[in-house]
């Protein structure tokens, strides 16, 4: 029946309950406390607060049984010292463990380039640039380093890898993605979970599925791209977007899920009126947790629930009872209820005594969150203990990390490497700031331009690879330049996360300063005037694009000598420095198609017309580099996947393999001039 569960055994048994017993079976531990558990104790499993909520008043940890508390992005302990985050994590994992059954909480983060809402934490190149390094090895190094990173403030879980595979790179997530190549989101997005694991901390693939394949102009107002449509059809949604779930959760494992914000219509003009993906019955339980055989748990995405729709008057509660049972039904293990936890467990308690929601279902999410924190080792070790942030060791992987992630696009007359005596000129907005060289979700959940994190930029590296090199820095290029001298130009995107990220219309972004310029895949006006007044005045000109994704620069590309995508750095701008002067050889490649103009918007590898600027896989050497990949090992891992998926698998990454060799000298010089 759907009212409170029996009363504990415990009382009878005079041994440690067999859940508390690290020698019994995961299984087994799971359905002794299953059977303990009340019905209050399991909708506190499925329910996950946020840090502002609880962090001053741990006591509501305790009264609301919570399985789970958050970091939203920047949500941090003040001072946000290692110590801090360590001491909070502890206080509220001791409040976890006085609730009956000392069931200890999970505590979850957005990691996405490394540790980034921590303070002095390595900050690594956003998946897009690790895209470009094509290196299984290395982005499973950088992953496995951004757990240390956590552990060492007491953080187990990380919502990252996106597996996303972005299509349109007007989406304002476009750089969490590891490129639009399914193949390459497939092996790299297992590596990144891998390298989590090895870490000890538990990954999450999002945001399932689709995300990065929504349409532009569908769904709803400004987040139409990022929360809207994905318009396919079975084949292509299983090639393209369900391929990297079906790897991460059999080849490696991974065990929490979660769901998007978008959805998915098969009617294929888009004219169908698709369900949310967190109410979508079908692929969450049918396809996730059936065919695939996934057997975490699946984690709600930020209110999304609160999305969907409900026969209730607008505005009356949030979130609403019929969209708290249609999400669990659905196949919604956890919710993320930043601030309305209690409403949340109300409404959920309310459904199951009324019978809406069977009891199965719910026994269901809770043994899945139980068994992964029995596998995690939470019951043995539940508390934190000080680790180190920002260690030369990481430090270092993340400068060899920018290094291999820089593609080089143009290179006339082999300027690049640089003389390291040079007589060098560097100007632009995103030469000397590291702000804008981490992008969003640093330290802030937008990130933000300025002094914000310890490291190098771009400038401070090549002052530290060329010391002899004669180096003249003016951002906005008002000093004069020498007709000798080589132009070193640094300009791209500011910060921003999530949305449509090209209009600036979200509040957030109407706020202060930068983050209030328009996004359109096209350099700012002041980008444009510093890009043509030193490449017109300077012996040479090398210009370096620091952004989340490609940005139109067809009609000064004539001007220009040299071209870089550095991607977003992060913390170690000194690695783009590393190539220019030579110390390391180019060997990146496009993880996106680079378009020859934002009408030609989306433009994909396999697309009927490709006629891109540089083609997906575009990318000069320098030196003699080494190739990272691994396709063909990845796979023969394939071989490894449930019947049914690894043609799945196999397909996407072939089309890896296809993808890379279709640039040519040919094609880049009809375009390049
Ligand atoms: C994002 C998720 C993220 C969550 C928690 C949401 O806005 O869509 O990717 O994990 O916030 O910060």
């Amino acid at each position: 029946t759907a009212t409170v569960a029996s009363a504990p055994a415990a009382a009878t048994r005079t041994i440690s309950p067999a859940y508390l017993d690290a020698r019994q079976p995961v299984e087994r531990r799971v359905a002794d406390l299953l059977s303990r558990m009340t019905l209050n104790d399991k909708v506190g499993q499925m329910t996950q607060a946020e840090r502002a909520q609880v962090a001053a008043n741990p006591g509501r940890v305790t009264a609301w049984r919570l399985g789970s508390v958050l970091s939203g992005g920047g949500s941090v302990p003040s001072p946000n010292t290692p110590q801090a985050w360590v001491d909070m994590v502890n206080s509220l994992q001791r409040a976890a463990l006085e609730t009956p059954l000392k069931i200890p909480l999970i505590y979850g983060i957005d990691a996405v380039h490394g540790h980034g809402n921590a303070h002095g934490a390595t900050v690594f190149p956003h998946n897009a640039g690790l895209g470009a390094t094509r290196d299984s090895e290395l982005v499973r190094k950088v992953y496995r380093a951004t757990a240390a990173e956590m552990r060492a403030t007491g953080i187990p879980w990380n919502f990252a890898p996106c597996v996303c595979v972005s299509r349109d790179e007007r989406w304002g997530r476009a750089y969490e993605s590891f490129g639009e190549n399914p193949g390459l989101v497939t092996r790299l997005g297992g590596s990144a979970v891998d390298g989590l694991r090895e870490g000890g901390v538990l990954a999450t693939v999002k945001h399932f599925a689709g995300d990065g394949d929504t349409e532009h102009g569908t769904g709803d107002s400004d987040y139409a791209i990022d929360q809207g449509v994905t318009v396919t059809n079975r084949n292509d949604f299983h090639r393209i977007d369900l391929a990297p779930y079906a790897a991460a959760v059999s080849e490696h494992g991974v065990q929490t899920v979660m769901p998007s914000f978008s959805s998915v219509d098969w009617t294929e003009d888009g004219a169908g009126n698709p369900v949310k993906m967190h109410a979508d019955e079908e692929l969450i339980t049918g396809t996730l947790k059936g065919r695939m055989g996934f057997d975490g748990f699946v984690i709600s995405d930020w209110e999304a629930i609160h999305q969907l729709p409900t026969a209730e008057p607008a505005g009356t509660r949030e979130p609403a009872a019929d969209q708290v049972r249609a999400g669990v039904l659905a196949g919604v293990d956890m919710f993320m209820e930043p601030s309305t936890a209690p409403q949340f467990q109300e409404l959920l308690l309310a459904e199951v005594e009324a019978g809406r929601v069977p009891m199965s279902r719910i026994d269901d999410a809770v043994r899945r969150i139980l068994r992964v924190k029995f596998r995690l080792g939470l019951f043995e070790n539940p508390y934190a203990t000080l680790g180190e942030l920002g260690t030369p060791a990481h430090r270092a992987l993340a400068r060899e990390a920018v290094a291999q992630s820089q593609v080089l696009l143009k290179n006339t007359d082999r300027l690049l490497p640089l003389r390291s005596d040079a007589k060098i000129y560097v100007a632009g907005r995103n030469a000397d700031d590291i702000g804008n060289q981490a992008g969003g979700w640093t330290v802030d959940w937008q990130g933000r331009n300025g002094d914000i994190i310890p490291g190098t930029t771009v400038l401070d590296g090549i002052r530290e690879v060329a010391p002899s090199a004669s180096v003249t820095f003016s951002a906005d290029a008002s000093a004069p330049i020498g007709a000798s001298d080589i132009g070193v130009v640094v300009v791209g995107e500011t910060p921003y996360a999530e949305g449509f990220g090209d209009v600036g219309s979200k509040p957030w972004q109407q706020g202060t300063g930068e983050q209030r310029e328009p996004k359109l895949l096209t350099l700012q006006p002041g980008d444009r005037a510093v890009v043509g007044k030193v490449c017109a005045a300077a012996a040479k000109c090398v210009v370096l694009i620091v952004s989340g994704r490609p940005q139109v620069i067809t009609d000064q590309l004539g001007g220009i000598d040299a071209l870089v995508a550095s991607w977003l750095p992060g913390s170690e701008g000194a690695g783009v420095a590393d190539v220019l002067f030579g110390r390391r050889p180019f060997t990146g490649r496009l993880p996106f198609s680079w378009p020859a103009s934002v009408s030609q918007v989306p433009v994909n590898i396999g697309d009927k017309t490709y006629q891109p600027l540089f083609p997906y896989g575009w990318g000069l050497r320098t030196g003699s580099g080494k190739d990272g990949r691994d396709a063909a090992q990845e796979r023969a891992a394939a071989g490894r996947a449930p019947a049914g998926w690894q043609q799945t698998i196999a397909d996407a990454q072939l089309s890896e393999e296809g993808g890379d060799n279709v640039g040519s000298e040919a094609l880049f010089r009809s375009v390049a001039g």
